[in-house]
């Protein structure tokens, strides 16, 4: 059994995320304790809660220690099977890190799955559907696997109740994969910005997109409001997409009440500003999220804008399960480089 200590590191939710990926994956159980030490409300949170029995469900694992607030996991895998899951997460608990959770063991099973997933699609600390779909889905088709999405229904945080279809199609094991290289973004293509908003007035999302193209010095054409359904939200959220020739990154910010659309047009713009000044291809949160996924499949190389706690920690619950699968270069200037080796 691996013994995993939760507040080592950044000592959060991803640890508990990373430990149930690749003990589907390996086969290998592990006792996780102190789980999510170092947050203000330690334990098991709902969402949490959440990944766990999706992860449960996909494997047949036993499981103890599964409820709300506690601090001591255990997880025995079983058989993971591909199939048709539906998992709703309480309250806007992030759908995408369900996904997260899941993901690289249905990139391995037998059969295609099919995944409905309720619950938050737009949450603070979590990837948005966007960034997953946009940044993270062609990683998974360059590694040889296949993730097709379909947001039925945007779930802001905090009112939720979004849904979000999957459909995932395994690693193609016939093909002869390459490891990935990502030194570099290549040209620039295009950004945008693109505007949600769902209950509340459209005026908000006119203000964020004006203030952002301000900030940014980018165009009307740039900047579109996108069209929800009238039983949508209540909730917003900016998002900003930047596309290279070989990189894209997605970036978000979710309207908040009592927080100005002048703040939150502003803080998306010093996300986007930060990127652009940087030279490599991978932010920060895609960082771990690669990591994870080349891991489970071809490994190979990569350039990040920024080594965080997060990644440092990501890397270390890994090589808990695959000795020797993650090395980070750390440069004077914040950046890095990760190598993750061939599964
Ligand atoms: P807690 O630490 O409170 O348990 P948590 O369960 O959300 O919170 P974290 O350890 O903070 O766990 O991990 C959040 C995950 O969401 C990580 O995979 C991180 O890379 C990802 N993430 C956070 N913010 C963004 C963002 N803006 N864009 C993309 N991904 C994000």
């Amino acid at each position: 059994m691996i013994e995993i200590d939760g507040s080592e590191g950044e000592g959060g939710g991803q640890m508990l995320r990373t430990s149930l990926a690749l003990s589907m994956c390996t086969g290998k159980p592990f006792r996780l304790y102190n789980i999510r030490a170092k947050r203000s409300k330690p334990g098991l949170m709902r969402q949490h809660l959440a990944c766990v029995h999706a992860a449960r469900d996909v494997c047949h694992a036993s499981v103890s220690g599964d409820a709300l607030g506690a601090t001591e996991l255990c997880f025995e895998p079983g058989t993971v099977n591909g199939g048709m899951f539906e998992f709703a997460i309480a309250g806007a608990g992030s759908t995408m890190l369900v996904l997260q959770t899941v993901l690289p063991a249905l990139l391995g099973a037998n059969t295609h799955s099919t995944l409905r997933l309720s619950g938050g699609t737009h949450n603070p600390m979590a990837p948005s559907f966007h960034f997953i779909e946009r940044a993270f889905v062609p990683w998974v088709e360059r590694v040889g696997g296949r993730l097709q999405l379909e947001l039925r229904r945007c779930g802001f945080y905090p009112a939720g109740g979004g849904e979000v279809q999957a459909l995932i199609a395994p690693f193609n094991t016939g093909a002869t994969r390459k490891p990935i290289c990502a030194l570099d973004r290549g040209t620039f293509v295009e950004a945008r910005a693109e505007a949600l908003v769902a209950g509340i007035s459209t005026r908000v999302a006119e203000r964020e997109l004006r203030v952002l193209a301000r900030e940014l010095d980018w165009t009307d054409d740039q900047c579109t409001s996108l069209p929800l359904r009238q039983n949508e939200g209540p909730g917003n959220a900016l998002l900003a997409t930047l596309e290279y020739e070989r990189a894209v990154e997605v970036f978000c910010e979710l309207g908040e009440r009592n927080v100005s659309s002048e703040i939150v047009a502003g803080r998306l713009a010093a996300q986007v500003r930060a990127y652009q000044e940087g030279s490599a291809p991978i932010g920060a949160h895609l960082a771990d999220q690669l990591m994870l996924l080349l891991a489970v499949s071809v490994g190979g190389q990569y350039a990040v804008t920024e080594v965080t706690e997060h990644t440092r920690t990501n890397a270390r619950v890994i090589e808990r399960f695959l000795p020797d699968a993650v090395a980070i270069a750390e440069y004077p200037n914040g950046t890095g480089m990760v190598t993750v080796a061939n599964a």
